[in-house]
């Protein structure tokens, strides 16, 4: 069949015509405006809203809380779906889910570095000067921390944020294969690739001082775990903690020599029992389970989620040892304390509503996990609940004081997630320079685990005999963590001189711990540290809590209190 051209040029004509007519594109309405809209069924007044929706004179900010609360939504997404990855997540939904995360933070990047949110947040600074009054604190730090945010994000492309977390979950599944098989080649490759890519992503953040001199990109990457830490402050704090805690360390292990080793806890104890017994502490801890919960994975532990999604994840227990799974239920615990008494009421999503960092964060994992978790007034509230439920009654290795002496014994090991309160320092140490080697290229990953087992031995004296209890052993470099490391210590020594004002405002701590009555201790932590949120920075918030900047004086007096009292 055959067509005239003429009659085709006429049916093409008819064809436009049809799509300009109104019944037509009524069928495809076009996309309006989005307005700003509260969300049914808030009350009417105002004052009964939420801050995240209460009306504010500036239409900017208005404009720029529902966009970070959207943002918000998309981490809470993010943060349900990698919590799915590691625990029930099927084998076969890898790729796809990979696809899914990695789609998601592109979305989010995308929504944060828009150029008018850039704007957005120029006026309403400009509405702030001018009007100061219409300003509280809450919204005054909510909008500075939407500009650290953008800033976070906007020099970084698109594609480098798809990748970026590409990679840190397919760096999950990678670290937990290489534990098993201790295949360095494929570690090394995939190594390669993520530091290539910390280093692309630190050099398209790299700030500049007054004097045009370009920051280091490790202090770039360290920026996003800790905000306003500069890695001179943190040179000069670890200096000074190193110079007295070698001083300290052969003064505790030449006492700890006049004390008999702590008898061995030996097991097995199956795994449903330790889940039991660590949903239990958490339970006692204050941890909400209606808003939460403890699971297990063949992955490393990890920390994160969000207020109303708490879903802490810890490693599978080994039935030879209750005493780890227990700490990291600690420790893991802490996090979540911490992240389910964040201002969500109030705040939820929004920037000023989120934990101050990576170093409050472990400040507050450390407080439950090294401090209050090795009291030994913790072990009397421990010791006769571990006994019944591993029917060892009376058996003299679970006894208060050989569970105290075994968590207290200071021994330079090759795992730093099994260090001691003492030698912790050494582990993270050692790793935050070598993870600024490699992203300075002044390390090639091919020489890592000679860096490495030369750098373990200085201060254990020993050599590890496979990469998992070598240079393998944490997951933070294969999920893209450069820069992470120093917030350990930092966190070790805040909890110290966090711990020091919780004992001046509650006199009675020991006989409470020992009760398992933690309700006055969280009670605090919710006071003064959770429900801030980042209402302030963090040195400002410890300069409230604690009445001075962070300083290492606090952990060394808590470490001479507890590993020195008895000379
Ligand atoms: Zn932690």
């Amino acid at each position: 069949m055959t067509f005239s051209l003429k009659f085709l040029t006429s049916f093409k004509n008819w064809l436009l015509g049809l799509f300009n007519k109104s019944w037509l594109l009524s069928a495809f309405p076009q996309k309006k405006k989005t307005q700003l809209k509260l969300p049914a069924p808030y009350p009417e007044t105002d004052e009964n809203l939420p801050k995240q929706y209460q009306n504010h004179p500036c239409p900017n900010y208005m404009d720029l809380k529902m966009r970070f609360r959207d943002v918000g939504r998309m981490n809470a997404i993010i943060e349900a779906l990698g919590r799915d990855f590691l625990t029930a997540m099927p084998e076969g939904a890898y790729k796809s889910r990979l696809g899914q995360i990695s789609f998601l933070a592109r979305r989010m990047h995308e929504d944060l570095a828009a150029q008018d949110v850039a704007s957005l947040i120029e006026r309403a600074h400009t509405h702030e000067r001018k009007c100061p009054s219409d300003w509280d604190e809450w919204d005054s730090a909510n909008l500075h921390e939407m500009e650290v945010m953008y800033r976070h994000h906007c020099k970084v492309s698109p594609d480098l944020m798809e990748k970026r977390a590409h990679l840190s979950y397919e760096g999950r599944r990678r670290h937990r294969d290489v534990l098993k098989t201790n295949d360095w080649n494929a570690a090394q490759g995939f190594l390669q690739e993520m530091i290539d890519l910390q280093r692309t992503i630190a050099e398209s953040k790299c700030l500049r001082d007054n004097n045009h001199k370009t920051e280091a990109p490790y202090q770039a990457l360290m920026r996003e775990y800790m905000p306003g830490a500069r890695l001179e402050e943190i040179d000069k704090l670890f200096g000074d903690f190193k110079e007295k805690l070698d001083h300290l360390l052969p003064r505790v292990l030449e006492q700890q020599k006049q004390q008999a080793e702590p008898i061995e806890i030996e097991g097995p104890f199956p795994a449903d029992l330790q889940l039991n017994l660590n949903k239990s502490l958490l339970k006692v801890l204050g941890f909400d389970f209606n808003r939460g919960g403890l699971y297990e994975t063949g992955h490393n532990p990890v920390e994160g989620g969000t207020p109303d999604d708490t879903r802490l994840v810890i490693k599978t227990s080994n039935t030879a040892n209750f005493l780890n799974s227990l700490k990291s239920a600690l420790h893991e615990g802490g996090h979540g304390l911490y992240i389910q008494g964040l201002p969500r009421d109030q705040w939820r999503y929004q920037p000023v509503g989120q934990d101050l960092g990576a170093a409050v964060q472990e400040s507050q994992a450390l407080l439950i996990d090294m401090i209050i978790g090795r009291m030994p007034e913790f072990f009397n509230y421990l010791s006769p609940r571990v006994e019944g439920l591993f029917q060892r009654l009376g058996d003299e290795a679970f006894s208060a004081q050989n569970l105290y002496n075994t968590k207290t014994r200071v021994q330079a090991g090759l795992l730093r997630r099994e260090a001691d309160e003492i030698t912790y320092f050494y582990h993270v140490n050692m790793r935050q320079s070598l993870e600024r080697d490699l992203i300075a290229g002044r390390l090639a990953v091919k020489d890592l685990p000679d860096a490495w087992n030369a750098e373990v031995k200085k201060f254990t004296g020993k050599e590890p005999t496979n990469y998992a209890e070598g240079c393998l052993q944490d997951v933070h470099w294969f999920v893209g963590k450069f820069g992470y490391f120093p917030s350990y210590s930092l966190g070790h020594m805040m909890a110290a001189q966090i711990f020091k004002a919780m004992k001046r405002d509650i006199q009675n701590i020991p006989e409470l711990i020992q009760a398992g009555n933690f309700k006055p201790v969280l009670d605090w932590l919710g006071t003064n540290i959770h429900s801030k949120g980042r209402m302030f920075r963090t040195q400002a918030l410890l300069e409230d809590v604690t009445g001075s900047r962070l300083s290492a004086t606090p952990l060394i007096n808590h470490l001479e209190d507890r590993y020195l009292a008895a000379a």
